[in-house]
């Protein structure tokens, strides 16, 4: 064979960061991508509503694993060897200048997925990275004698190499699961993440655009919650606080086939009993006032409005006319007001897939597959996927560094 080779099948954030660290790392080894689609990097340029959310400012390793509902275990030892620190340096050193937003979402300056998805190809494009497009891989076998693979590109003759890294993203109704599965690995159900939640309720619906800081959320019958920053839109509620809900719970609301009860405490962590006595003491001091016109601050108007319809409690009706049970009424739809979700919509910025290749058949000190030498994994094509904020490209980065071999 000559020259030592390795093929990538997958041209996305793994691919391209893998196949620039491999070569990198050995200037002698021959490194070719093989990528399905016209654009390499696509996502990349789609990603973080066009600007690329390309990691986050969360420097420790095991406080950096909690934000992956899957994965976060096994990321642990590889956020000790490649991390947003080193992924932020990286950008840096090869002229992309990075800012981190006060939610910890880092951007580049730019604030265009462009300067990423350039930097990357310009990296790739000097180390003679090879990159051949609208050639998707379509199997891959071990040559008879063991020591090396033969990956079958669409467009003709099988590719001879020493690794093969399957880095092919996480698209449910792509060919390459198939691929793994073939070569004996375990694909753990491949379920959506990511998404917002359809809640049919017009009153609510009128709310859109409403947005509440921190809301705490939680799934009856099961242990799921979620605080945080809470959207009301025409069609349910978004936002941080649903997102994180629908990734933590992605299998069992699939399970649930997206239909279940949810809890809205709109005031966050606040309970029953501490916002009682609050409400009580609005009793007395506004007590000629309307309840829809002496409200608690944290809740605008058009929100606290509805929240009394919801609690049946007439809007002209004096603070000091109310009875105990009609404030613990209220006292229960402030902090748990219960809505009926029906269904999810993708978020159209970011939506990952749940599932993927079993993680205790992959080494994580090399990505290399356990069942077989030589054959790599990296990025959402794994049973790894994280909450919105960057999480996602870090594991891209982290996965794709190691298997370039770099953790050897
Ligand atoms: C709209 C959108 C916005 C997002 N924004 C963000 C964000 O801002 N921040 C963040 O952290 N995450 C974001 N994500 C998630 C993030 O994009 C992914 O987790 C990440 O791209 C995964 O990287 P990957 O290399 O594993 O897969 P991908 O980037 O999906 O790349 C895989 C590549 O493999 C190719 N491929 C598939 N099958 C084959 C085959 N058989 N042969 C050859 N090639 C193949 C695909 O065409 C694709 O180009 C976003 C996702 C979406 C959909």
């Amino acid at each position: 064979m000559g020259k030592k080779r390795i093929v990538v099948i997958g041209g996305g954030a793994a691919g391209f960061f893998a196949s620039i660290a491999a070569a990198e790392r050995d200037r002698s080894l021959e490194v070719m991508i093989l990528e399905h689609g016209r654009q390499p990097l696509a996502k990349v340029l789609a990603s973080g509503g066009g600007r690329c959310n390309v990691t986050h400012a969360c420097f420790d390793p095991k406080l950096l694993a909690g934000y992956y509902p899957r994965g976060g275990k096994e990321l642990i030892g590889p956020f000790h060897r490649w991390q947003p620190r080193d992924t932020i340096e990286w950008f840096e050193s090869r002229g992309v200048p990075l800012k981190a937003e006060p939610d910890g979402r880092v951007f580049p300056v730019t604030d265009q997925s462009g300067s990423i998805a350039d930097c990357l190809l310009k990296a790739a494009r000097d180390l003679r990275v090879q990159v051949r497009l609208q050639d998707p891989a379509i199997a891959v076998e071990r040559t008879a004698d063991g020591t090396a693979w033969r990956v079958f590109p669409s467009s003709g003759e099988p590719l001879v190499c020493d690794r093969v890294l399957l880095a092919p993203g996480g698209n449910p109704s792509g060919k390459a699961y198939a691929i793994a599965e073939k070569l004996g690995h375990t694909i753990e159900p491949l379920v959506p993440s990511l998404f917002t939640f359809k809640v049919p309720d017009r009153a609510l619906g009128a709310l859109a655009g409403i947005s509440l800081p921190k809301a705490l959320l939680t799934v009856d019958g099961t242990r799921l919650r979620s605080e945080g920053p809470l959207l009301i839109t025409h069609w349910g509620f978004s936002g941080p606080a649903v997102l994180a809900l629908s990734a933590w719970g992605a299998r069992e609301l699939h399970a649930r086939d997206y239909r279940f009860s949810m809890r809205v405490n709109w005031l966050g962590g606040i309970t029953r009993e501490r916002l009682l006595p609050r409400l009580q003491n609005l009793r007395t001091t506004a007590a000629r006032k309307t309840v829809l016109n002496a409200h608690p601050d944290e809740l605008p108007k058009r929100l606290w409005e509805y929240l009394l319809q919801r609690c049946a409690i007439d809007t002209a009706t004096q603070w000091g006319r109310l009875s105990n049970r009609t404030l613990e009424t209220l006292c229960s739809g402030m902090t748990g007001m219960e809505f009926e979700v029906r269904g999810k919509s993708p978020f159209k910025e970011e939506f990952v897939t749940c599932g993927g290749v079993r993680l205790s058949e992959v080494d994580f000190r090399t990505m290399e597959s356990k069942l077989h030498p030589g054959l790599l994994f990296a990025g959402e094509f794994l049973d790894i996927d994280g909450i919105t904020g960057g999480f996602n490209f870090q594991a891209a980065w982290t996965t794709g560094w190691i298997a370039s071999g770099q953790g050897r």
